[in-house]
């Protein structure tokens, strides 16, 4: 199907585009990469009078490495993450986690910021983004305001920016030094949305964990961070027995949809799988002190 009529502005800078949206946000959709979007229009399940296209906005294409965080500028596309070379372990599970994000061509324009404006629960960057802890920062008539992650996803395709908001950024703190990563997931074909995925940063010390964040994706109508199983291994000693347990608090703490070709029994056996097999991996790297 071909998309509604709708009228087209692309403004030239951030305030431009906060004063088209301030005048028509309730009809109008920003446009980013279009890899959601423009899919919505072709099935009318999206029909806005207005597309805010900010691709031409300058100064958002940008990922910032800085003392304490990393800052992603929301027309950083899936495919600059892909290949981030900065010196971070945060570098590292954007390099684990771009090639399980769609195709080649879609991370090419999709973006990091639109994935989590699109909100869709088995997103891997959403997934990240919780886990991690990042700022969403918006734009709008009022002033800039940043949401934390725990409070921007409201449920499946629902967030907390408003219709006259501009999502400009997302910033990560960054995680402490030595801290490794590894991701997981499940799907059904090569480039299809995950049925579920798992994303694990930690650290030891003395052979202990001293740090870890435990990150979902599709384990829920909104992203997961396992944030119990997160507290069950702190502190403790990495032993196989130990990794399997926090792998099964983990997908207790999760309520995955129920599917014909997924139920929610299902998922939740995949992701405790996908915990236990990120946690090992992430253990033995750490162990080999591998970044
Ligand atoms: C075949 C296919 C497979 C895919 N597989 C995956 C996958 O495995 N994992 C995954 O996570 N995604 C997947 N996607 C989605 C893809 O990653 C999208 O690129 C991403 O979800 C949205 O980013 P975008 O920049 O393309 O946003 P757009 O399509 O431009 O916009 C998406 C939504 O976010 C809003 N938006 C975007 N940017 C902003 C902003 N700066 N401020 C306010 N609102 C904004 C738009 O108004 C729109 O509502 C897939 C897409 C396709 C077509």
């Amino acid at each position: 199907m071909k998309p509604a009529q709708f009228a087209y502005v692309a403004p030239a800078s951030v305030p431009e585009a906060v004063a088209v949206l301030a005048e028509r946000g309730p009809e109008s959709r920003v446009l980013a990469g279009g890899q959601s979007l423009l899919i919505e229009l072709r099935h009318r399940t999206a029909r806005p009078a207005l597309l805010v296209d900010v691709n031409r906005v300058p100064g958002l294409s940008e990922i910032a490495v800085e003392d304490g965080s990393v800052h992603v500028g929301a027309l950083v596309r899936h495919a600059q993450l892909e290949h981030a070379r900065f010196d971070d372990s945060l570098a590292e599970l954007f390099r684990q986690v771009a090639p399980y994000v769609a195709h080649p061509p879609i991370r090419a324009r999709g973006t990091f910021a639109g994935s989590l404006a699109w909100a869709h629960p088995a997103s891997e960057w959403c997934a990240l983004a919780m886990a991690m802890g990042a700022g969403i920062e918006v734009a709008g008539p009022a002033g800039g305001r940043t949401v934390p992650a725990d409070a921007w996803f409201r449920g499946a395709f629902a967030t907390a920016c408003l219709p006259e908001e501009l999502v400009t950024g997302v910033r990560l703190p960054r995680p402490p030094a030595g801290a490794v990563a590894a991701f997981a997931e499940l799907r059904r074909t090569h480039g299809s949305f995950a049925l579920a995925a798992a994303l694990v940063m930690l650290r030891l010390s003395g052979g202990r964990v001293d740090w870890v964040r435990i990150g979902l994706a599709n384990a829920a109508d909104v992203p997961l961070r396992a944030v119990e199983a997160e507290r069950l291994m702190t502190g403790e000693l990495p032993e196989p027995e130990l990794l399997a347990e926090t792998a099964v608090r983990a997908a207790a703490e999760t309520d995955p949809p129920d599917e014909p070709h997924a139920p929610a029994a299902y998922r939740r056996h995949a992701l405790a799988t996908l915990v236990r097999r990120c946690l090992t991996r992430a253990v033995q790297k750490a162990t080999a002190g591998s970044p």
